[in-house]
């Protein structure tokens, strides 16, 4: 049957015109926003015979399957005022399919988005994945949307489209490539301001918070200075640009207080309520979320895998292999930007590098599985916790991949002597020069031959043991070479950033007794070869007494720091049986933490030093 790979090309235009009329538009209804639904409203233009329309199902920069097609619902499709039934077709659930009749040129598709759009009762953020259905097959570089939001009543927007009109609450934009749009979202809110920052390139804050002190107090923690100076400190380290101007969307709600997807130039991030009035909460979240979504800007966006940019819509599949570059790199520079920008100071940065290398060191799952698989599979970890991840291994490819770079970082400083640094191959690996907002899909050749041009090395050795081989080795080596070393002793780590998520364990002891235990005795988490799994713990068990004690995160540390004779008594409950337990362990607690290492070379302090003017 010949499913027509459906569609008119994009009207043809006058050699070199660079703005083809809109092949079809794109109208979401977000008064009701507050309600969590939108209504969308399409006019597409098409041949006769069997038109395929696709959900977007790949979602940049999420790299996975992982379009809402369960919030894509309550779908319409008309002819000239005549309805047109659909089907899905039953081997790809994206995918739609109606029959236009002789003669027709356009369809109307209406559908509802359920959910996904919205932040709180005063915000929203149209991701336009989530609200737009195209002709299947086509290329999202080509098919030119003309695109228009409704706002509740008295809303404002900040995005990186073009504003041609606004009637009401009413806003259309300038049309633009399906690609563009996907990488454009609109933040918009009942509390809406857009600062411009006080940086070298041209750039803006567009923010959305639940009141209206938590736009007065904006400036409190001295948000706009930190996030201007990381704006200075992009240029210092990649040198070009691949926009006209960023907008830095952020939106303050607790209702969604730690999220964020990177865009080419229009990063968004989510933050706790009145957040950027708290130094603390910019603190924790700059590092691993604030810095890192815009600097995707450039890795990741203009600089992308080619196996992860292979197909030329959305319904993939595509590979994630290289995630060790495209998140773990960009880990990395997610750590420098800001702590040289200032968010948080080293000692903070340093307490994380601890924890996550301690948290790789005794992860089981490293004798079995090379680094690569985690970022193959990546999508899959993104959705699984919980007990066993040691063994299962996490999304490893950020902060080990993070570890790697540092390392590499080092290498370079020292072979060099200090004349060359990673920060040379970021600057000729994805600042390069500047451009428009496009793709430059790189191999891991190409990585290791950008390497090579910074520093002659064995890169391809390097990256092949650190990232391929199975390696059931600390990664530590980055510390050793930068000053500094891997110690354990019996003060706590410092504040971790995740202790905000309900789930998170509140006493790690996976560096004592080999356990994580969350709220009320449950325990999170054990560790294959610590004392805690010899004795025959489980996770989800939950520990009701220790040493006679009736369970606390107090007594359970007292119980670990001084165990009697060596062992530590439990008694726990599983399912509807309660048994004791006896824990061999006299080792106290163990906390990691760096220390420099005395007369070695500090280079970790020297990366993380200020760069820009
Ligand atoms: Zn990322």
């Amino acid at each position: 049957m010949g499913v027509l790979l459906a569609f008119a090309a994009v009207a043809a235009g006058a050699a070199g015109q660079s703005n083809p009329a809109p092949t079809m538009t794109l109208f979401v209804d977000e008064s009701q926003a507050p309600r969590q639904i939108a209504f969308v409203h399409e006019e597409i233009r098409v041949r006769p015979g069997v038109v395929a329309l696709a959900y977007p199902k790949w979602i940049p920069g999420e790299h996975g399957p992982t379009g809402p097609i369960s919030n894509f619902d309550a779908l319409k499709v008309h002819c000239g005022g005549v309805a047109l039934a659909w089907r899905r077709d039953p081997d790809d659930i994206f995918t739609i399919k109606v029959d236009v009749p002789q003669g027709a040129d356009t369809i109307t598709v209406d559908f509802d988005t359920l959910v996904e759009n919205t932040i709180s009762d005063h915000q929203l953020l149209l991701a336009w994945n989530t609200a737009v259905l195209y002709p299947l097959g086509i290329d999202k570089r080509q098919l030119m949307i003309a695109p228009s939001i409704e706002l509740p009543p008295g809303w404002k927007q900040g995005s990186s489209l073009q504003v041609v009109s606004a009637v009401g609450d009413r806003v259309n934009f300038a049309p633009l490539s399906l690609e563009r749009l996907i990488d454009s979202p609109v933040l918009a809110g009942e509390f809406f301001r857009a600062v411009p920052l006080k940086s070298q390139w041209p750039a803006e804050l567009d923010f959305t918070g639940d009141s209206q002190a938590a736009i007065d107090k904006a400036d409190d923690a001295h948000a706009f200075s930190l996030f201007g100076k990381l704006v200075d400190e992009d240029q210092a380290m990649f040198g070009y640009r691949h926009w006209e101007k960023l907008h830095l969307l952020i939106s303050q709600s607790a209702a969604r207080n730690f999220d964020g997807l990177e865009h080419e130039d229009s990063p968004w991030n989510s933050i706790d309520d009145a957040g950027l009035s708290k130094k603390d909460v910019l603190e924790a979240t700059a590092f691993v979320n604030l810095a890192h979504e815009q600097s995707h800007s450039w890795c990741g966006k203009y600089r992308r895998p080619a196996e992860l940019y292979s197909k030329q819509d959305y319904q993939g599949p595509e590979r994630t292999s290289l995630l060790w570059v495209y998140e773990g790199l960009n880990e990395y520079i997610g750590f420098l930007l800001a702590t040289r920008s200032g968010f948080n100071d080293q000692e903070y940065l340093r307490n994380w590098l601890a924890f996550t290398a301690a948290n790789f060191a005794h992860e089981a799952g490293r004798a079995t599985t090379p680094l690569a698989d985690t970022a193959t599979e990546d999508w899959v970890l993104r959705s699984a916790h919980g007990p066993w991840s040691s063994l299962r291994r996490g999304q490893d490819y950020y902060d080990e991949g993070a570890l790697m770079w540092l390392e590499a970082d080092v290498l370079i400083r020292t072979e060099s002597r200090g004349s060359k640094s990673l920060d040379d191959f970021l600057k000729s690996f994805l600042g390069q020069r500047d451009t428009g907002p496009v793709v430059e899909p790189y191999t891991r050749a190409d990585v290791e031959t950008a390497l090579n041009a910074v520093w002659p090395y064995d890169w391809h050795g390097f990256i092949e043991k650190h990232v391929y081989e199975v390696n059931d080795r600390p990664p530590v080596a980055g510390f050793e070479a930068a000053g500094w070393k891997l110690v354990y002793n019996a003060t706590p780590s410092g504040p971790l950033w995740f202790s905000v998520f309900p789930e998170v364990p509140e006493s790690f002891e996976g560096d004592s007794i080999g356990i994580e235990v969350q709220k009320g005795g449950k325990i999170y988490d054990v560790l294959p070869g610590s004392a805690a799994y010899a004795a025959g713990l489980g996770p989800s068990m939950t520990i009701l007494a220790v040493d006679g004690t009736a369970y606390s995160v107090d007594a359970l540390k007292v119980a670990i720091a001084r165990p009697q004779n060596g062992r530590i008594s439990m008694v726990v409950r599983n399912f509807d049986s309660v048994k004791t337990v006896e824990i061999a362990y006299a080792g106290g607690l163990r906390y990691p933490h760096l220390e420099r290492i005395p007369g070695a070379h500090d280079y970790l302090s020297e990366i993380l030093t200020p760069r820009s003017k």
